[in-house]
């Protein structure tokens, strides 16, 4: 794989945005290679708050409050001030762009509505984030792994993305649950945004390369990585995740639902096997193989169609938790047993499994862990390391 690339934004305008003030910071004197450093330094990224909307209320930096709809002159770009720059009254730091998104001109002839798309410092992001993802009374340490985690994985993302020629052009991540969740400034609290500060510009590295950081709630006593639970059709796996190892895991025991059992009542079943694999009576449920970590990696799932004709299905592990709904079937680490009415599934833990265990990270810490110590734990083969743009340093 190649080395992610750095993170300029030649691709539109913002680059000009992004250039001017690295000019005007380092003078006229200013040499090429130190306008590329403060480019580099000054990683920002695009993230689309909102599209199609029929108009949006900008509050600019200087207090000016402008209303744009899908008519009006765009894309307006409002610059950053001292002020953070208000989207239809929420806060958010950097600059604000409102434009139409290309893609949705095709649409029936339609107008397209406007799309708003904050163009961020990635620490500034990070503020946003981690509060969303973490409770800000999760002891420090804990926060600060998380922090590197949440920024590893933007970057590994990012580096990703740009290398496609499918992704859109004109924003680099969602603000909701598809990416990360960020909520801006109003989702910034003191505790989180003194652990992305603390840990300002560290990334989990590997080989040249920064390590997706993946996460989950609670890993129910051992991890995954991303070939079990995701695999790929070649069964390789991506070569960045070859970095990710099964660990094992008693911190996250304290979390209040470490173990939890759901009914799966018969009638249920068959509503979900008729929308989803055409079975109108599922005669027989059994979890067919495993993966390395104990998650299930199969389940025979055998039926019977309206007219009566058997039918006979492997389902994957994360499919079947997809169907049953994943706050319910809460980890594939489960087993699944027939009783009288239906099926008792029960299992332990919360999430996918992969990368850094929430509730174990958050007990590691309470036992005198260090952040360090800690992303060690579940991130063996990776070093934590200061990304400066296209260059690493480590940290001391
Ligand atoms: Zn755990």
């Amino acid at each position: 794989m190649r080395t992610p690339a750095p993170f300029f934004l030649f691709r539109n305008a913002s680059f000009l945005f992004l250039l001017i003030p690295a000019m005007i910071l380092c003078g006229p004197a200013c040499t090429a290679a130190q306008r590329h450093q403060s480019i580099v330094s000054s990683e920002r990224i695009r993230v689309l708050l909102a599209e199609n909307l029929s108009s949006v209320e900008i509050t600019a930096a200087n207090g000016r409050r402008v209303k744009l709809a899908a008519h009006s002159a765009l894309p307006r770009f409002f610059p950053e001030g001292k002020n953070p720059i208000l989207v239809n009254g929420k806060p958010y730091r950097g600059s604000i762009e409102v434009r139409r998104l290309g893609r949705a001109s095709a649409d029936r002839g339609r107008a397209p509505g406007v799309a708003v798309i904050n163009h961020v410092s990635l620490e500034d992001y990070l503020l946003g984030v981690v509060p969303a993802e973490m409770s800000r009374r999760a002891p420090q340490e804990a926060l600060k792994a998380q922090a590197v985690v949440a920024r590893s994985y933007v970057l590994a993302i990012l580096a990703k993305r740009r290398r496609s020629p499918t992704v859109p052009k004109e924003y680099d991540l969602r603000d909701g649950v598809t990416d990360q969740v960020y909520g801006g400034k109003a989702a910034e609290r003191e505790e989180t945004s003194r652990a992305v500060r603390a840990t300002r510009g560290e990334v989990l590295f590997h080989d040249g390369e920064i390590v997706p950081g993946f996460f989950h709630s609670s890993c129910g006593g051992r991890t995954a990585t991303p070939q079990e639970v995701w695999g790929t059709k070649s069964g390789a796996g991506d070569e960045t995740t070859k970095v990710f190892q099964s660990v094992s895991d008693t911190y996250c025991e304290a979390y209040p639902r470490f173990f939890w059992t759901t009914e799966l009542s018969r009638s249920r079943m068959n509503e979900k096997a008729r929308s989803h694999w055409g079975l109108w009576k599922v005669t027989r449920l059994a979890v067919l193989s495993r993966g390395p970590s104990g998650r299930i990696r199969y389940i025979r799932l055998v039926g019977r169609t309206r007219k009566g004709a058997e039918r006979r299905f492997l389902v994957s592990g994360k499919d079947f938790r997809r169907v049953i709904g994943a706050g319910e079937m809460r980890s594939t680490l489960a087993d699944i047993v027939p009783t009288k009415t239906g099926w008792l599934i029960s299992g332990n833990g919360f999430g996918h499994g992969v990368g850094l265990c929430q509730w174990g990270a958050m007990g590691r810490a309470e036992a005198g862990f260090n952040y360090r110590e800690i992303l060690k734990h579940y991130f063996p083969n990776s070093s934590v390391v200061r990304w400066k743009g296209g260059k690493k340093r480590e940290t001391p």
